[in-house]
């Protein structure tokens, strides 16, 4: 990090200044020219606040040239992650993840015969959301606790790790047997939340949020590994732009960026990121060919009938389509 300091400091506010930056445990390379002082902070700033710094009198600007994410950062950590999911399946590493699933549980028969269904299409989780994120306070909120039951009913039919969004740390217990916690984009920043999950040691899916660059996701995948979690996936889902035709616009390019950025695995969304069903297959199979490490896809036995999200819910037979389609791309892309 460097901070340009102001002309007319004087020897004594730079000296202060110095001995400050010192005390929060970095080293400090004075460089004093004819018409600019620049300081360069030297080490690990991830604990300097850049735009503290930047209010300061003496300073006239202030730059970060290393990562602010330490943990997630691919400098520190070369190889890909492979996530281990309950010693079933992996995300990142050679398998590509299909995690697929109804938005919301909504009844035993409803989620055991999708379970069956996306499993024999090859499916290697299953997904369902039990305490559902609605924009209004009036649609389904999802069947919470007695939600995660039938979910873990579905996994003990088929098998199946199973992936569920968490809104409320206090809800932690009820997550004892969940196989992967999902942190839903609305919640990408509840970093009190994201904190709590730090200290246990379960896989987090982390998405993206409505309107978060890559950095902001990076830095909350960081609060999670700051607290000893490190297996996190990162999860692209579309971010809100000026378009309306799609649900949310899919930053497809999110994809080789986060992997150049970070060692974390990193699935796509083509469901939540397109809002259409007719807009799953080309976007599944788009997420395949730019190197994601899986897809999350949502279907339901009856998308008409679905209480959330049923436009852009596929039937099992669509599933079946696009997972046959994505592996002919992966033989190529592995090729
Ligand atoms: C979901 O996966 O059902 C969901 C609510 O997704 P997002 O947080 O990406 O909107
Ligand atoms: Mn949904």
């Amino acid at each position: 990090m460097i901070a340009v300091i102001k002309n007319g400091t004087t020897q004594k506010q730079l000296d202060s200044f110095c001995e400050w930056l010192k005390s929060q445990g970095v080293g400090v390379h004075l460089s004093t020219g004819e018409y600019q002082t620049v300081i360069g902070l030297i080490g690990d700033t991830s604990r300097i606040d850049e735009d503290m710094l930047n209010g300061l009198e003496i300073v006239e600007s202030v730059k970060r040239i290393s990562d602010p994410f330490k943990s997630a950062n691919r400098k520190f950590h070369p190889d890909d992650s492979v996530i281990d999911i309950s010693g079933t399946t992996t995300v990142g590493g050679s398998i590509f993840g299909a995690i697929a699933g109804p938005c919301s549980i909504e009844s035993e028969e409803q989620i055991i015969t999708v379970a069956k269904a996306v499993k024999a299409s090859g499916a290697t989780m299953l997904r369902g959301g039990a305490f559902k994120p609605r924009t209004s306070p009036y649609d389904f909120q999802g069947l919470r606790a007695d939600g995660i039951e039938l979910l873990l009913e579905a996994k003990k039919e088929t098998g199946l790790p199973i992936v569920t969004e968490i809104m409320n740390a206090n809800h932690l217990p009820l997550f004892e047997d969940v196989d992967v916690i999902q942190v839903g984009a609305r919640n990408m920043q509840n970093f009190e939340l994201l904190k709590e999950l730090g200290k246990t040691r379960k896989p987090i899916l982390l998405k993206r949020g409505l309107a978060n660059t890559l950095k902001e996701l990076l830095m909350s995948a960081e609060y999670i590994m700051a607290g000893g979690n490190e297996n996190v996936i990162l999860c692209e889902r579309g971010v809100r732009t000026f378009e309306t035709y799609t649900r949310n616009t899919l930053d497809l390019s999110a994809v080789p960026m986060l992997h150049e950025l970070s060692h974390l695995p990193v699935i796509v969304d083509p469901s939540h990121a397109t809002g259409l069903s007719r807009l799953v297959k080309p976007m599944a199979l788009a997420a395949a060919a730019c190197g994601a490490d899986g897809i999350m896809i949502e279907v339901h036995n009856n998308p008409k009938a679905a209480l959330c999200d049923g436009p852009q819910s596929l039937t099992p037979e669509q599933f079946d389509d696009v997972m046959k389609a994505v592996n002919k791309v992966l033989t190529v892309v592995n090729e």
